[in-house]
């Protein structure tokens, strides 16, 4: 009976074409009309059908009824493949891609259909977006423009059909607001099949020691685990656990059977992970290490590994994907194998700088990334992207990556990129322009080719509206003051790559407060004032660049700032949600901690006639000054904002002073030229470390007392001033000892921030007992000298984009039983002339 009804609709819709003087329709002519949506839609289908009731409302104020047939003679709005079909515009559902829409206008009607699950829904909102000018602005602010009734819809039909099958802006905003995702047509974050569910891509994690879990084998086969410094390395919780020995067949199988389980409980999902841990502890085995000798990459046993599971899965289950990441050490792909057809790559950008897009071929870190990318396009067909979009350290700190999201992500599309996420501030809420950075990535993510920098400059005139001129003004001159400085800043960006200075966030608060001053309604005023915590959190980082030291006491200099400023924050930062201030950081433990700076931090400094150090007890002793007096140059990294004192030594697990758990040390002895610092941690272990200086060296010394048999996995983290923000390993150079010979160790990392070969060989050199940087240009540099054979690794973080380059240092011991002692020790020395 429906079919008859709307054959008739469809000849008085045709004959209505013929009378049609002009070849659109408007909004307002459709008042009047139905919502026509079959009974048999699904509830994703009926849900579009309610949404364009709610959005047709907002945009004419006139209400359309939802009705299952219409009569004959009046317009309609046709929602899903089955009202479509009734009414002779066949395409059935299935002849759809997934995610596919078709906007069908004539006169007398508006055909909005697609695939299943989600194609129609999207259909709904491309209407309104593209047709009619609204615009998903947050989950509480949609945009009609004020001539949006009288847009002009031209009679036709059009497809479209997403680029990424996969599209995740990972902000709380849009990870709260399932509804509102699905208007940013992001598909990722719900089940709800009333939006249509969720994309059958899961984003790849770091998960092979869940899949072989080393509590359950660990003990009985260590030799399933990496063979890191000669030994099975099961029982580390760093980086969320051990790796395997991906060359072992046992392995192999035992993964297998894993992945075979989660097949049988997640039957719709397309792709399965078998994926890195987030440490650099792979396997070191003969057999790993030929094959990744033989690939020049670790991406060599990897690839080989999840193909070797793929075609053990692929017998029962043809369609399932093995997806694995691309990442870090893993980034270089293999040079002779070749992922299989059913393995999915997720290629991961975490080394490249954010204020360049990643095409840019001025910018060195992102030159190769796109080296790299265009190699796997090559070899998988099932590349998938994982890019970085917010300071992970800062949530709330300006961020000047509006210019190249846009255009990023257009180089991931062309480049065959068939998902992308977008990692950004999504376990927080409230983090810097988060409302309008969720909105820009949104819509790049959905049509690729869009122009991020213009999607800002929209979204702020519509959403600050008379407030938006001095916030476009705070966006330029971060994105240029940063441009111009010649920064690189990265996904862990520093203050100074940042361009973060006393004057700079003046300039930011007075943005804001004149956008604030400017509002003219609480709605605006509270939408600004939200958007101002980047301001104030640039300015708390900017009173504790240049400390006040009196009374034996540090404390931020809040001069020319706000003296309410940490209040400030913290109030605003509770009024708008804030409760994350970065990746690992709550705000309460952040805005803990500066409260206590604030109150002045206790200090305590040793010297004689050649060196002064100043270090903080009561922050895992960190050391906040070394200066060598006959330069006068404090030769670690030069103060920074609260919790990026990095000179100490923090264990990676267990029970101690960490990198995100400050500990306090009771100063056991002082002397003017030497300090021994103890603390006893919750087990029982303790921690002394001992400071001293002679004519010539600061020396180091430790010595830990284990409270129970437990692993300790030590990681000695000294941070030193690079001296420059230049990325050129011709200036800072880092050298290491080889059989009594000084090596240059970074030759070449102009090009990347990772380079698996030669951090391998750093990683190896603790032997040599030596370990130096140096800067060419200012003639300055430091040695570590120390016994190689209290180490088993050096780490290398060459990072002279944040001014700073760490000589960290892995000592031997991986666990003492209860009562047993280690000792490890170091001492630097100043250089005025290269090492060799
Ligand atoms: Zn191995
Ligand atoms: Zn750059």
């Amino acid at each position: 009976m429906r079919a008859t009804v709307f054959a008739l609709a469809l000849m008085m819709l045709s004959a209505m074409a013929i009378r049609a003087s002009a070849g659109a329709l408007t909004p307002q002519q459709m008042v009047g009309w139905k919502i026509v949506c079959d009974s048999h839609a699904t509830p994703a289908e009926k849900y579009a059908a309610s949404e364009f009731q709610t959005l047709f409302m907002g945009l004419t104020g006139a209400s359309l009824p939802i009705v299952e047939s219409a009569p004959t003679g009046s317009g309609v709005v046709l929602i899903g493949p089955d009202a479509t079909f009734h009414a002779g515009i066949a395409k059935p559902a299935a002849a759809f891609g997934e995610e596919e829409l078709r906007i069908h206008i004539a006169p007398g009607v508006v055909a909005i259909d697609g695939g299943r699950q989600r194609g129609t829904l999207y259909g709904v909102y491309e209407f309104f977006e593209e047709n009619c000018g609204v615009r998903y602005l947050t989950h509480d602010d949609t945009y009609y423009s004020p001539d949006s009734e009288s847009h002009k819809l031209p009679f036709g039909t059009r497809t479209f059909n997403p680029k990424f099958a996969f599209r995740w802006s990972y902000y709380g905003e849009t990870n709260q607001y399932p509804e509102f995702a699905a208007r940013l047509h992001t598909n990722t974050v719900t089940n709800d099949v009333k939006l249509g569910g969720i994309s059958g891509y899961r984003l790849v994690n770091h998960c092979v020691a869940y899949l072989v879990p080393p509590a359950k084998y660990g003990a009985t086969h260590p030799e399933y685990y990496a063979l890191v410094g000669g030994k099975r390395v099961w029982d580390t919780t760093d980086g969320g656990g051990p790796q395997l020995c991906l060359t072992n067949p046992h392995v192999r199988d035992v993964l297998a059977e894993a992945i075979e389980q989660e097949i049988e409980q997640n039957p719709d999902q397309k792709n399965f992970n078998i994926a890195q841990m987030d440490n650099a502890n792979y396997c070191t085995c003969p057999e790993c290490k030929a094959l990744d000798d033989r690939e020049g990459s670790h991406s060599g046993t990897m690839i080989a590994f999840v193909n070797s599971v793929a075609e053990i899965i692929e017998k029962r289950h043809p369609d399932v994907l093995l997806s694995t990441f691309a990442y870090w050490y893993t980034r270089k792909p293999p040079k002779t194998i070749k992922p299989r057809h059913n393995v999915m790559v997720q290629l991961c950008s975490i080394e490249c700088c954010t204020l360049h897009s990643i095409d840019d071929p001025k910018c060195a870190l992102n030159r190769t990334f796109c080296h790299d990318m265009a190699v796997w396009n090559n070899i998988c067909d099932k590349l998938f992207i994982w890019h970085y979009n917010t300071n992970f350290t800062a949530y709330t700190l300006p961020y000047p990556n509006l210019k190249s999201i846009g255009k990023s992500v257009d180089y991931f599309a062309r480049h065959s990129g068939r998902g992308v996420f977008m990692q950004a501030a999504g376990n927080a809420n409230a983090a810097e322009m988060s409302d309008l950075r969720n909105y820009v990535m949104s819509r790049c993510l959905w049509k690729p080719g869009r122009d991020s920098w213009s999607e800002a400059l929209e979204f702020c005139r519509m959403y600050y509206r008379e407030s938006a001129e001095p916030i476009i003004g705070y966006l330029t001159d971060l994105h240029n003051r940063v441009q111009a400085a010649g920064m690189h800043p990265t996904c862990f960006p520093t203050e100074s790559s940042l361009c973060i200075t006393r004057e700079s966030a003046k300039e930011m608060l007075a943005s804001f407060n004149q956008a604030i001053s400017l509002a003219q309604s609480d709605t605006i005023r509270e939408r600004v004032e939200k958007a101002s915590l980047c301001a104030y959190r640039a300015a708390l980082s900017a009173s504790s660049i240049d400390l006040i030291y009196s009374d034996n006491l540090y404390r931020p200099d809040l001069e020319g700032l706000d003296p309410q400023l940490l209040d400030r924050y913290e109030a605003m930062g509770k009024k708008y949600g804030a409760t994350m201030e970065g990746e690992g950081t709550t705000s309460e433990s952040y805005i803990g901690g500066l409260r206590t700076f604030f109150a002045g931090l206790k200090t305590v400094s040793i010297e004689n006639q050649t060196w002064r150090v100043v270090l903080l007890p009561g922050s895992n002793g960190k050391l906040i000054e070394m200066t060598y007096k006959p330069t006068g140059r404090n030769l670690i990294q030069a103060h920074r904002a609260f919790n990026r004192f990095r000179y100490e030594e923090w264990v990676r697990s267990g029970a101690g002073p960490a990198g995100n758990h400050s500990m306090s040390y009771e100063v056991a002895n002082l002397q003017p030229d030497s300090i021994t610092l103890a603390l006893v941690a919750e087990d029982g272990t303790r921690f002394e470390r001992k400071i001293a200086l002679t004519s010539d060296a600061v020396k180091f010394d430790t010595n830990i007392t284990a409270g129970v048999d437990r692993a300790l996995d030590i990681w000695v983290h000294p941070e030193y001033d690079a001296g420059t923000t230049v990325m050129d390993p011709e200036t800072v150079r880092v050298y290491v000892k080889q059989r009594s010979r000084w090596v240059q160790a970074n030759r070449g990392w102009r090009e990347a921030l990772s380079n698996p070969p030669q951090e391998a060989f750093i990683r190896g050199s603790a032997p040599g007992g030596g370990y130096a940087l140096f800067n060419k240009e200012l003639q300055y540099g430091v040695e570590q000298r120390f016994n190689g054979n209290d180490f088993r690794a050096l780490e290398l973080f060459w990072g002279p984009a944040r001014q700073q380059v760490n000589l960290e240092l892995v000592p031997k011991v991986t666990s003492l039983v209860k009562g047993e002692k280690t000792h490890y020790g170091y001492e630097v020395h100043y250089l005025s002339n290269a090492p060799r």
